[in-house]
């Protein structure tokens, strides 16, 4: 049965929702923090990047992120996953799984990302330990080792330059025929840049670290690590169940504060971005929080007055 009328329903407790969360309990908001807690990075035991928690593991990144919330006593979390919500702006009804269902003022989508399965045998050994999707995040610990790209396409000419500021020892690997024109193959050669095109017929590697690419046509690439791009989707249906407009690579449509075109509807964190750092999805939290609070706020100034 639902219970009080919360003020704001958090769906995702990943570094966005938590953010909210510690904004909203600090700006006296009932907030609860529904979470199923299956992150994109929990393959990964360090997170990069965010300062003063550099090289953390995200679940360490998460509990510390739930003692500090607990100092306000109007936020809680549940552990589990909404599986519907409906209604308008005032009144949100939320489902979860477990059969319980919760009432908010506001939503917040904050349910980041989710990997399509890898299609690439050995890959998920790997992933999260010698295979990486970001430089930023784990381009430090590669620096100057022979990587593998695998990446086809125009993409490449973004990721050869990027991924050149860390090694200059790498390869790439198209996965089956390039889409380069003949100028970007002329500016790879020139830049020393081998390219294969066979599929990938394997990945090998020992104890989660990558050692040889090994190609359909016999070729074996040793290396020491990967950086691939995921194919990835939004980490819930919610988002377009409830209405929001959905880019065409699977992001909520927000404006500069958070909110979707659904009136009392916000998104945040990777969900909302195409820039996929805990720090930017956690800032993302923030500025959604202050703007639901605005919100909350001049409503309850107007009612009063
Ligand atoms: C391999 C890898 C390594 C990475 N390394 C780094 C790094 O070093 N540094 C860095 O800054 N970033 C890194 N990232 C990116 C980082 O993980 C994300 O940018 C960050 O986690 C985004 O935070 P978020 O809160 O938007 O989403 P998430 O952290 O993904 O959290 C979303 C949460 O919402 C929950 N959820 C989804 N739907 C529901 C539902 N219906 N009900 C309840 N809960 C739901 C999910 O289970 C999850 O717990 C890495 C990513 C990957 C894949």
């Amino acid at each position: 049965m639902e219970k009080q009328l919360l003020d704001v329903a958090i769906i995702g407790g990943g570094p966005a929702g938590l953010n909210a969360a510690l904004v909203l309990g600090r700006a006296r908001k009932n907030v609860a923090v529904i979470d199923e807690s299956r992150p994109r990075n929990a393959v990964t035991h360090e997170a990069h990047g965010f300062l003063t928690r550099d090289g953390i593991s995200p679940s360490e990144f998460r509990r510390i992120a739930k003692e500090e919330i607990g100092a306000y006593p109007s936020v809680s979390f549940v552990a589990d996953t909404a599986v519907s919500v409906v209604g308008t702006d005032g009144h949100f009804q939320i489902a979860t799984a477990q059969g319980k269902t919760f009432g908010s003022k506001k939503l917040l989508f904050a349910v980041g990302m989710k990997d399509r399965p890898l299609n690439i045998p050995g890959l998920a050994e790997v992933y999260g330990k010698s295979a990486f999707v970001c430089p930023y995040c784990d381009g430090w610990e590669l620096r100057d080792e022979p990587l593998v790209i695998i990446n086809k396409g125009a993409e490449v000419m973004h990721f050869a330059p990027l991924i050149s500021g860390w090694t200059n020892r790498f390869t790439i690997c198209t996965n089956g025929p390039a889409e380069l024109t003949d100028a970007q193959r002329e500016e790879l050669r020139r830049h020393r840049v081998p390219v294969f095109e066979s599929p990938i017929r394997s990945i090998d590697s020992n104890d989660g670290i990558v050692r040889h690419v090994v190609l359909e046509d016999g070729t074996t690439i040793p290396c020491m690590g990967l950086f691939f791009k995921p194919e990835l989707v939004t980490g819930s249906d919610l988002p377009r169940a409830i209405g929001c407009q959905i880019t065409d690579s699977g992001t909520v449509v927000v404006d500069e504060f958070g909110e979707t075109n659904v009136p009392g509807v916000y998104s945040a964190g990777d969900a909302a971005s195409r820039m996929h750092q805990s720090i930017a999805a956690a800032s993302m939290g923030a500025f959604a929080a202050a703007a639901i609070n605005n919100k909350l706020n001049m409503e309850a100034w107007k009612r009063n007055g």
